[in-house]
């Protein structure tokens, strides 16, 4: 039986990546290592590293003032990290529109003023505020965004148009689409969604930016210490940069983020329309704020929901239970999911509307 993963995170991987890794995976390169074994200062490794800088820098279409960091600690560390980074007059705005974004304030606020621009919290993070006029605080050193929303299945499609830095948290949907990343002052993602697997965090920063941390921001945390030494001040996590340049690579030979998002859109499209046309299943999301990555979903009754993710999973659909905060199914999309996956759900889910309708 054909499996399709559709796990938040950790999340499904390139067919074509994995089948690489395996290949390479007891000796890379005629180098007669493993990548789990080779020094991380080698030149064999050293190779690696650069082509997953060089290959974010092209498919994002980024320009020189970005430093590109490799590091670790999860999308959860930049929560801390990024304050103590750039916060130079002590202020900076956050828009709350889920969870992830709720933590990012909240660590933010042990570090300077922190201010809650907006927030779509009274309708339990259904929807995207309205950025159109916008006005940060006066003297913010940042406005932070999530620009999709892993647990409620929502996403920007209009970015604030500030004079701050913008810093988004793009966790669950850098390079699934189009879009200017030269508009962001700082990018960053944990890699366990669309860049490969998890141990990776990837920090996109204006070089301008990382000049002046907090004097109370930690070595390892310090953009600055890990830019001048090429994300090599200590050992990265080389086996989740490997994985990661294999998924670039294979982004690229695809053709890229245009490709992905036309092929994001239409898994997306049929998986929305068929939910929109069922008198089982609904989606709470606000239309045109809805997810391409993540899609949640619901029956009218939690043990309906339970016995669809139990039945779909005997069926090969696996991960689809949702998070706790939402309730029923959330079916993640990512870059690596094949139309084929999202049809063979859509077939599952018309069988089980059809048996319990
Ligand atoms: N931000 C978003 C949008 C996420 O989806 C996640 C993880 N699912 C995180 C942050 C936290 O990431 P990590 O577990 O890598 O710290």
């Amino acid at each position: 039986m054909k499996i399709y993963n559709f796990s938040a995170g950790p999340a499904i991987l390139p067919y074509e990546v994995k089948i690489q890794a395996q290949r390479e995976l007891l000796d890379y390169n005629n180098s007669g290592m493993s990548v789990m074994e080779m020094s991380h200062r080698g030149k064999v490794y050293e190779s690696i590293h650069n082509e997953a800088i060089t290959l974010l820098k092209e498919l994002m279409g980024l320009d020189d003032d970005y430093y590109i960091l490799l590091l670790q600690g999860g999308a959860s560390m930049q929560f801390e990290a990024i304050p103590l980074n750039l916060l130079q007059n002590g202020k900076a705005d956050y828009i709350v529109t889920g969870n992830f974004a709720l933590k990012a304030y909240k660590e933010a606020k042990k570090y300077g003023e922190i201010n809650e621009l907006a927030s779509s919290k009274d309708a339990n993070f259904t929807y995207i505020p309205d950025v159109e006029g916008l006005a940060p605080t006066q003297g913010a050193d940042y406005l932070h965004i999530t620009t999709n929303n892993t647990i409620f299945g929502t996403r920007y499609t209009k970015l604030p148009n500030v004079d701050v830095p913008l810093v988004a948290d793009m966790s669950s949907n850098i390079l699934s689409e189009e879009m200017d990343y030269n508009k962001f002052s700082l990018i960053y993602a944990g890699a366990q969604k669309n860049l490969g697997i998890a141990g990776l965090t990837i920090v996109i920063v204006k070089k301008a930016l990382t000049e002046n941390p907090m004097s109370i921001c930690p070595t390892m945390l310090k953009y600055s210490i890990m830019a001048k030494n090429n994300s090599l001040y200590n050992t990265p996590s080389t086996f989740s940069i490997y994985i990661a340049m294999l998924t670039l690579r294979w982004l690229k030979s695809i053709g890229g983020v245009k490709e992905i998002q036309t092929r994001n859109q239409e898994k997306a499209n049929l998986l929305y329309d068929y939910i929109d046309n069922s008198s089982l299943y609904s989606n709470p999301v606000r239309p045109c704020d809805r997810s391409i990555m993540n899609v949640p979903f619901v029956t009218p009754s939690a043990e309906l929901d339970a016995k669809f993710v139990k039945e779909a999973q005997e069926q090969g659909l696996l991960a689809l239970k949702g998070h706790r905060l939402v309730g029923g199914m959330r079916a993640s999309i990512y870059n690596a999911m094949p139309l084929d996956g999202v049809k063979k759900l859509i077939e599952f889910m018309k069988k089980f509307e059809l048996e319990n309708a």
